[in-house]
This record gives C-alpha cells, structure tokens and sequence, in this order.
C-alpha cells in the first residue's frame, strides 16, 4: 500500500506538523514576547491533548509523517510526558521530536525519553550568564547547560542547539558555539534573528548566514553533510574533531521552495506559512464535530492548498504574522 501524500499548489509535499501545545513560558526572550509576556489564553481556549491527539491522527493519515513539539515552552503544559506517550505510538508517525528552551529539561530528560521522544532541539543564544539574562530577561544559562548534559546522557540524539544569531548580541560567540558543539559532539544551528515581533526587530540585528560560514571557515575547513539540501532547511557541517555546525537563513535565502510543513497553535489555528495570517480555526470544527473526521480533513487540505508559494517577512507592505512566535509556535 502507498502511503497518503498531502501536496500545496506548488507540489510540495506536506509531511511534517509543527504543534504549539501552550502559549505559556517560563522566559520572555525579547525577540519572542514583551517583557510582560503575552495575554494568556483562557482554559477554553487552549486545545486539549485529546484534541491535538484527534489533529494528529487525522493529519497523519492525510500524509503527515513527522510531528515537532513546541510552545510557548512545551515542558511547561502539566500532563506534557503523558501526551507524548500517546503521539509518540500513533500509527503512521515516522519521527518524533520536540523544542525546548531547556530550563526543566534537567529533571524531565530521562522521563521524556522513557515517554517514547527520541531526540530534542535546545534553544540556547549565548554562554554568558549576562546575555542570557539581557535576553531571555530571566537567568538560567547553568540550568539550559545541566539540561543539555542530562539530555545527552538520557539517550536522546541526536541533540540539536538552536541559536538564534542576533548583531550586537552573540555575534562574537560563533566560534565559541563551534567549540561547544565539538566538545559535545552535538550539532549547533544558528538561525536568522526573524521579525516575529515588528517591534523588537530592526534590519540591523540580522546577522547572515553568509556571514556566520564565513567567520566558521576562518578557524575550521568545514566538510558539508550528505545530508544537505534534504535535512529540511538546515545547510549542515562537520567538524573537524566532532560536532556539526549549521546555519538556518530564512531572511537571507528562502528555503521556502522546500517548505514541508504545517503548523497548529496552541488555540487550535492551522497555518501554513509562519508568516502569513491566513490560518484555519481546527478548534470550531473539532468541537462542533466531535465524530466526524471529515470536516477537519477539508480544514486541513484547505490549508495545505493556501500555502503561499513563499513568504514576506522582508517586506514590510506584504501579509505579516500579527502572532507573537509563542503562540504559533517556532
Ligand atoms: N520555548 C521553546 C524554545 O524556545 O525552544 C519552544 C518555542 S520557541 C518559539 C521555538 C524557537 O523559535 C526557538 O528556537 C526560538 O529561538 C525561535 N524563535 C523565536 N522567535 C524568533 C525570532 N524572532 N527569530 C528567530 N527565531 C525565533
Ligand atoms: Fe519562551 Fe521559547 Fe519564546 Fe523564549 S523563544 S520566550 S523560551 S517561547
């Protein structure tokens, strides 16, 4: 039997769901929320697991094959181990992972493994204390460090660092990631800092991945993986010694000739492109059609055919995210 196959316009195959599973966090990181956060939403309002889990099955049998659990901060939501036990033995699903800031990670790592996650992506921008806190507005750089060691040691690989490359901030830590990753053996990711907040933004933080090879290939002769161009949009390297390093361009070069992916928010709004407000609200079907699938299962394939051929964050006249990334999720 072939396996379902969900396509856009622009035949692209749809096969991975991002899913935000709260808007809540424990940082306030200023390229992501004001300082006071964002209003919470409601009980109500959020999802539940039974209704991410009926999302899921429906999309996994549409031709989703890959999920990625995220927030707001996703170790934060109480019954967190327990819903990824159940995602984790949905038929059909073929990986399975998971974004954290880090900050509880310490003490969920062994238990989020036993729940059946196989890997985790740690968000991390600096390794200096001072910055983490100017950033994240809170402290916590030891505790991310603890997690990222209990995660190794818990089996969960490979372990991926997300470090969101911002001008004026950690531009001057970009070795220092090297050298992290190679005595980890881990893969770090620097990603263009993205105008998710119109507000916190200015064209002058964006540090290029151009930029960041270029002062990578000063100090180490960079070997790119097989896996480039069909890892999604990370261009990866070795290292020489070990670990990886890799750089994540959506402002500099779109990748979204090869964008694969779906996204639902924690208030149940299907999007399917970051960027975009265009989105298709899961949450009205899901409760007004509590056993019939096939409302959402139009809700779905109307979303994948509404995803633009690609996006605008550059443009400032152009459809904007009026969303803060917590809820969306990134
Ligand atoms: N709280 C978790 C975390 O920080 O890993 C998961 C949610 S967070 C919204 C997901 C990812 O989005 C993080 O790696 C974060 O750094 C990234 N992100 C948030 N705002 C961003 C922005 N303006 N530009 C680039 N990346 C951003
Ligand atoms: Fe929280 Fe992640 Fe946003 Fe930082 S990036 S405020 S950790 S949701």
């Amino acid at each position: 039997m072939t396996s379902p196959r969900l396509e856009d316009r622009f035949l692209r195959r749809i096969n991975y769901l991002r899913v935000s599973v709260t808007d809540r966090c424990n940082l306030r990181c200023t390229y992501c929320m004001p300082a006071g956060g964002v209003a919470p939403l409601g009980h109500g309002e959020v999802l539940s697991y039974e209704e991410i889990l009926r999302v899921a099955r429906v999309a996994l049998s549409l031709g989703i094959e890959k999920i990625r659990i995220t927030g707001g901060e996703p170790l934060v939501r109480r019954g967190i181990l327990g819903f990824l036990e159940r995602v984790a033995a949905l038929p059909g699903l073929k990986d399975l992972s998971l974004t954290t800031n880090g900050i509880l990670l310490k003490e969920m790592a062994g238990a989020l493994r036993r729940a059946g996650l196989r890997r985790v992506n740690v968000s991390l921008d600096t390794l200096r204390p001072e910055v983490f806190e100017r950033v994240a507005r809170r402290p916590g750089l030891e505790r991310v460090l603890a997690g990222i060691d209990a995660a190794r040691d818990a089996g969960l690989s490979p372990l991926k660092i997300n470090v969101v490359a911002m001008r004026g901030v950690n531009d001057d830590e970009v070795l220092d990631f090297a050298e992290f990753a190679r005595a980890r053996d881990c893969e770090v990711r620097f990603i263009e800092f993205m105008p998710a907040r119109r507000d916190a933004w200015d064209s002058g933080s964006l540090l290029p991945a151009a930029e960041i090879l270029s002062v990578l290939s000063s100090r180490y002769a960079l070997v790119p993986t097989e896996a480039e161009g069909i890892s999604g949009p990370c261009r990866t390297y070795l290292l020489p010694g070990g670990g990886r390093v890799g750089v994540i361009s959506p402002m500099s070069d779109h990748f979204c000739g090869t964008c694969n992916r779906l996204r639902l928010t924690a208030e149940g709004k299907l999007r399917s492109c970051l960027f975009s407000d265009r989105q298709v609200d899961l949450r009205r079907i899901l409760r007004s059609s509590a056993e019939d699938d096939r409302a959402l299962e139009a809700c779905i394939r109307e979303a994948v055919h509404h995803k633009p051929e690609r996006h605008a964050a550059s443009d400032p006249s152009a459809e904007q995210c009026g969303l803060s990334m917590s809820r969306v999720g990134g």
